[in-house]
Order: C-alpha cells, then structure tokens, then sequence
C-alpha cells in the first residue's frame, strides 16, 4: 500500500485530538466525598481512594482504620466523635443532610426549635431520629465562658462583634485547647492589641477565643463557636478547639505569658472536663512551627513538656 504524507492541516487536527486526549486522561472525574456513619464506627472515602475506609476512632491526628493501618487526617474528611448529647436550639427551620457534608443536603427541613443532639461532625450536628444540620447560627447549651479562677485579669471588652466576618458561627463543643503563639514580636503586640485588631477586624482571615500576655488575658469569641485558627479545615482543629494565643512582644515577660496561658488551659480543660492530654499545639493540626518559641527552644520560653507538666499542676490547685 502507498504511504500517504499528511498534510500541516491533518497534522494540526491529529495534535489538537492528541491534546484532548492528554488532558482527559490527567483530569480524573470528580465523585464526592463519601461518608457512612455506623452505630459504632465512620466509613470515609473521598475522590483520592479507590475504595473507603473503615476507622474506628480519630485521635486528632490520625484515624484508627478496621484494617490495622493508620490514616493521616489530611487527605480525608473528618467526623468528630460521635457520642455527644446536648440540646441545640435555631431560629429559623434547617435543611436536613444525610451526612455532614455540603453534597448530602436533601429536601427535607426540620422547623425552628430545640433539639437533642447525639454526633457532630466538623459543621454539622445530628438530631436523633431526623438527620444532620449545619451548625451555622445554632447555639448548643455548652458554657460560653469561664469562670475566672485563674487570678489573672480577664476581660471581655473587646468580643469580635456578631457581624464580624470573623465569627464563623459555626457550633462548638470544645473538645481540646489549642495553644499558639501570635509571632508578633513588635513592642505593645499585646493581648489588648491583639483583642482590638480582632475587634476591628483583622486582615487575616483568622480568629481566636483567647490573648493572653504577661499581666492579662482577653477573650474574643464565645467558648460555643468555632474559630478559624489550626489550619486544618474542618477538622477538630477548627472545629472543637478553644484557641489560645500567647503574647511574644518583645517589650513583655514571655515565660510569665505562657505560664498565664497555662492557667487559663488548666482551668478550661477542668470547665469541660477534659484531661491535659487534649491539650495541643497548633503544630498537631496543621503541622505549622506554632507556638514556634517552645517548638524551636528559644531562650526565656518553655518547652512544650515543660507547659503541659505546668497545665497539669494547675489543673490540680484551681
Ligand atoms: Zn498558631
């Protein structure tokens, strides 16, 4: 048979239908992250697996699968304990979803009211008997703040107002205290600066419940909603951890700073009755060098085992 030469226009045609055939073959079809809550136990998977997995718990860093493996919470989609009774309350009536994600919204609406709620996962709440809400302008009957028995001033004068961007207004039952350091060593970056520049409205999107510096201690949020600090989306980080964020001005007492930021964790893991254990660094999250002074052993800081052994001493005398 005679080989025929191709023309520029059929070599044009034939790359053009190369090309489309490259880039369908890199861009996998999109499925939806996919979530199956049992009684006992969370089946996850998302557009990265092949197949989902079983996990029987989530230690806040890694899900414990029913196959033996370990699982790294970042390339899957997080549901928080799922043993939780409260009484939620909202305004107005609620979209009800099969699973706690956006992709599981259905129908069906349950009316305004006051609920029993027995899971949460991340945004979402479960009502017995009915499905899962969003957790958005939800308020859950979990204190809201502490009582001061730290002996440190604490004040409230400065709460980033309801219609602050920076209020997530997502429902939070504080499951851990999350410490950080604000990396703002210019002089007077004190907890009040810090509570006004939340006040006012930070550029950064983020938000915290607590400042605390060498002589006081601010609180910004209440202690039932979600901040937006651990850099870990939605999971525990974000979801169910009081933030703590502790003063490193070069014109402050470092050591003394911490140490407040140790009484106050130890008086609000007793509130909520948790141990010292969930007690974490930003750095569990997310990974990020945060509180950077006591990962990095910086001179007139204390280490991490140092702080943890102090919030433990505290949490037996307040
Ligand atoms: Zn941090």
């Amino acid at each position: 048979m005679k080989h025929q030469k191709l023309t520029i226009k059929q070599k044009r045609i034939l790359k053009n239908i190369l090309v489309v055939v490259l880039l369908i073959i890199s861009f996998p079809s999109y499925t939806p992250t996919q979530v199956i809550i049992k009684s006992d136990h969370i089946l996850i998977s998302n557009h990265l697996l092949s197949r989902p997995i079983e996990c029987s718990s989530f230690d806040g860093l890694t899900y414990a699968g029913l196959d033996g493996k370990k699982y790294s919470h970042n390339s899957y989609v997080g549901v928080q304990p799922l043993t939780i009774s409260n009484t939620i309350t909202f305004s107005t009536s609620k979209t009800l979803y099969s699973a706690p994600f956006s992709y599981y919204a259905t129908s069906n609406t349950v009316p305004a009211g006051s609920y029993h709620v027995t899971k949460e996962a991340g945004r979402y709440m479960y009502i017995e008997g009915k499905g899962w809400v969003s957790s958005q302008y939800v308020s859950i009957d979990v204190n809201n703040s502490i009582e001061n028995t730290t002996g440190i001033p604490l004040y409230k004068d400065y709460m980033i107002p309801e219609t602050s961007s920076h209020r997530t207004h997502y429902a939070m039952r504080p499951l851990y205290i999350t410490i950080h350091t604000t990396d703002n060593t210019s002089k007077v970056a004190d907890a009040l600066s810090h509570a006004k520049l939340q006040y006012t409205g930070n550029v950064r999107s983020a938000s915290w419940h607590y400042t605390v510096d060498d002589h006081s201690i601010y609180q910004s949020l209440p202690l039932n909603q979600q901040a937006g600090h651990a850099g870990d989306g939605v999971m525990p980080g974000n979801s169910a951890s009081i933030a703590i964020e502790i003063c490193v001005n070069s014109d402050g007492h470092l050591y003394i700073a911490e140490k407040n930021a140790a009484k106050l964790a130890a008086a609000l893991l007793k509130q909520y009755n948790l141990s010292v254990d969930q007690l974490r660094m930003h750095h569990d999250w997310s990974g990020k060098e945060c509180p950077r002074p006591m990962i990095e052993g910086q001179s007139g800081s204390m280490n991490w085992e140092t702080f943890k052994k102090q919030v433990y001493n505290y949490m037996r005398t307040v």
